[in-house]
């Protein structure tokens, strides 16, 4: 069927849903959501289940427009008289082609009012759509210019959204019925995550990532499989971590068109990361894969999604996100295949027990046939120690260090475990447990707390509770001190005792080398490492021993600093946690794959898997493809 008649057999359908005297103008795919154009927005929005009856039956993703807009200038005297003025409006922008007004408020939730009542009242009064954004409570400027960016190119989404929402609705052509996943790297070893899941009609590509440590780790992009890009009809991001999204920007510049699937949060974290990761690549004077031109057109392809929204992305995949407890906005992606055929879940990094930050991962799915389940920690002795214990460790550790008048110096991921010391640390100066010291704060750690303000939803209820409800944001102690030149990191680094968390987490490069140059020579200080040093890391090195290391290409520099790990801040379930998952996860899948993890650890995890619950497994190898049905 040409999509000209699908779209025509939809309106047809609609108007015989909707209430007489609607009338519906005009339907139309933008992207993954089915837009209906109304003259009447006013009665749409009285019928407050409407749209929820049309979603549920049309089994589409569905968003009202209108065509009778009231002149932008009344519209805004009408909002705010809708809206009250404790919502706090920072910004209201009408977009004219979509019919949208974005409103940007510091209070979110009171332009929405109870089930979305005063939205409807906005819709009723101006005839705009109105879409509701977080106005940031730290500014970020990585928000800032993604919505900047997204509205000077509003029109070319416009199309890029239309040409996508016909490709996904196309028609199924294929008899046969298979499914299968072809692995392109993060197979016994951790780091270049790249899945494709391909089926007659479609495919899919889950992350595409770095790995770390190693010069130009890219996944196996060149095999037949993928080519050419063209084809290929989505990009399914788990998370903001490059090891996960470093190469994303790259499938652009070899030909890509497609959209990439993420979370809010992940969309802004990843694109700071990228552009952050340029900018270390280039001091290290190693050939950059892509330039931020690529990283503009991976946001400008972005289509973001919540959790639990199910979403069609191909004619027969549908995907829903899930929490996955390991950073903002970090996703179990389950794909629904075909019309009730499969399902199959990667669980990305997550992270199966609470955290300061976030809840567990969810274990409920509708469906489950297939799951990827990442390893990392999945060895037998990967236990890891409590929060609570670890914590603890950090406050003992902390006090020492600062009392014999050295620095403690914390290398840590720019987002999630930054986060997590920076709550401990916090609540350590509040309690009294550790002497009141600064806790400088360099590399991009500030901008990664700023948007995880921006996504308190996407936080557990406490911290939410406690940034919102007692207006009391951790985030803003003042014993954190950003460190925003090289003069004041001079100071600090030749200055009086204090902690330093600084990126990158790995010793990778990153403003974190400064430190250790000028920390590394005095033993009164120490290195604190609190999450994981991948093989080929100087992290690593250092963790294993070695007492000089050459630092930017030739410079040795010799290690005489306290060199502590802290196990417990993971972000990752240790082998407790991931054997339990498997255990709560219902359904209870037919088959698990274990990756993300090295050799000894996805194979072993697979075996005890397969002994304590039965289940088949399989610790698969880079480049094999298992066919799932
Ligand atoms: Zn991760």
């Amino acid at each position: 069927m040409l999509i000209e008649e699908r779209l025509k057999e939809l309106k047809d359908k609609i108007n015989g849903i909707v209430p007489k005297g609607i009338t519906v103008s005009q339907v139309e795919f933008e992207g993954p959501e089915l837009v209906i154009y109304t003259d009447d927005p006013k009665a749409f929005a009285e019928q407050a289940d409407l749209i929820k009856v049309l979603a549920r039956d049309l089994r589409k993703r569905i968003v009202v427009r209108t065509n009778n807009l009231k002149d932008p200038e009344t519209a805004v005297s009408e909002i705010k008289s809708v809206v009250t003025e404790n919502a706090g409006i920072t910004d209201i922008f009408f977009d004219a082609d979509t019919g949208e007004v974005l409103i940007e408020a510091e209070k979110p939730g009171v332009v929405i009012g109870k089930n979305g009542a005063t939205l409807r009242e906005i819709t009723k009064h101006i005839g705009w759509t109105p879409k509701v954004v977080r106005t940031p409570p730290i500014e970020s400027s990585t928000i800032k210019q993604v919505r900047q960016y997204l509205r000077s190119v509003k029109d070319e989404r416009k199309t890029f959204l239309r040409a996508i929402g016909r490709r996904i609705h196309r028609d199924i052509i294929s008899k046969d019925q298979w499914a299968r996943v072809t692995m392109l790297g993060c197979c016994r070893e951790v780091g270049r995550a790249a899945f494709l899941l391909s089926t007659p009609e479609s495919k899919v590509l889950i992350d595409c990532g770095e790995k770390p440590g190693s010069n130009n780790g890219t996944p196996y992009l060149y095999v037949s499989e993928i080519y050419p890009l063209t084809q290929l009809d989505a990009v399914v991001l788990t998370h903001a971590h490059l090891d996960h999204c470093a190469y994303i920007p790259l499938l652009y510049k070899y030909g890509f068109e497609g959209p990439v699937y993420c979370t809010p949060p992940t969309r802004d974290l990843s694109a700071m990361l990228q552009l952050d990761y340029l900018e270390v690549v280039r001091k290290e004077n190693e050939k950059i894969p892509y330039t931020s031109n690529e990283v503009k057109t991976y946001v400008r392809h972005s289509i973001p999604l919540n959790y639990g929204n199910v979403t069609d992305i191909a004619p027969d995949i549908k995907l829903t996100f899930h929490n996955a407890g390991h950073i903002l906005g970090s996703a179990v992606a389950h794909f629904h295949i075909g019309d009730g055929l499969y399902n199959v879940a990667f669980t990305g990094d997550f992270n199966y027990s609470k955290s300061r930050l976030f809840s567990p991962a969810t274990t409920q799915f509708p469906r489950l046939e297939a799951l990827f389940i990442e390893s990392t920690y999945g060895g037998s002795n990967d236990v890891q120690p409590a929060r609570r214990e670890a914590e603890e460790r950090l406050y003992q550790v902390i006090k020492t260090v600062i009392g014999r008048g050295g620095k403690v110096v914390i290398p840590a991921f720019a987002v999630g475990r930054s986060q997590e010391v920076m709550l401990a640390l916090e609540e350590g100066i509040r309690l009294g447990k550790i002497p009141k010291t600064p806790i400088y704060l360099d590399g991009m750690i500030r901008e990664a707390t700023a948007i995880h303000t921006t996504y308190p939803e996407y936080l557990n209820n406490e911290l939410r509770n406690q940034i919102f409800r007692e207006g009391m944001n951790p985030f803003l102690a003042e014993c954190f001190v950003q460190v925003d030149s090289p003069d004041f990191r001079e100071k600090v680094i030749s200055g009086d005792p204090c902690v330093v968390i600084t990126t990158s987490g790995m010793l990778n490069g990153g403003p974190v080398m400064e430190y250790l140059k000028g920390c590394a020579p005095d033993a009164k200080n120490a290195l604190v490492f609190v999450g994981y040093q991948a093989e080929g890391t100087f992290g690593r090195r250092i963790q294993k021993g070695w007492r000089e290391l050459p630092i930017g290409g030739r410079e040795m520099i010799r290690i005489e600093l306290e060199i502590v790990t802290i196990d417990g801040f993971s972000g990752h379930s240790d082998r407790r946690e991931l054997m339990n998952y498997v255990g709560h996860v219902q359904p209870r899948p037919e088959k698990i794959f274990t990756i993300h993890g090295d050799e000894n650890k996805t194979i072993d995890l697979a075996s005890s898997l397969y002994k304590r619950y039965h289940i088949e497994t399989h610790s698969p190898l880079n480049l094999e493809t298992y066919r799932m049905i």
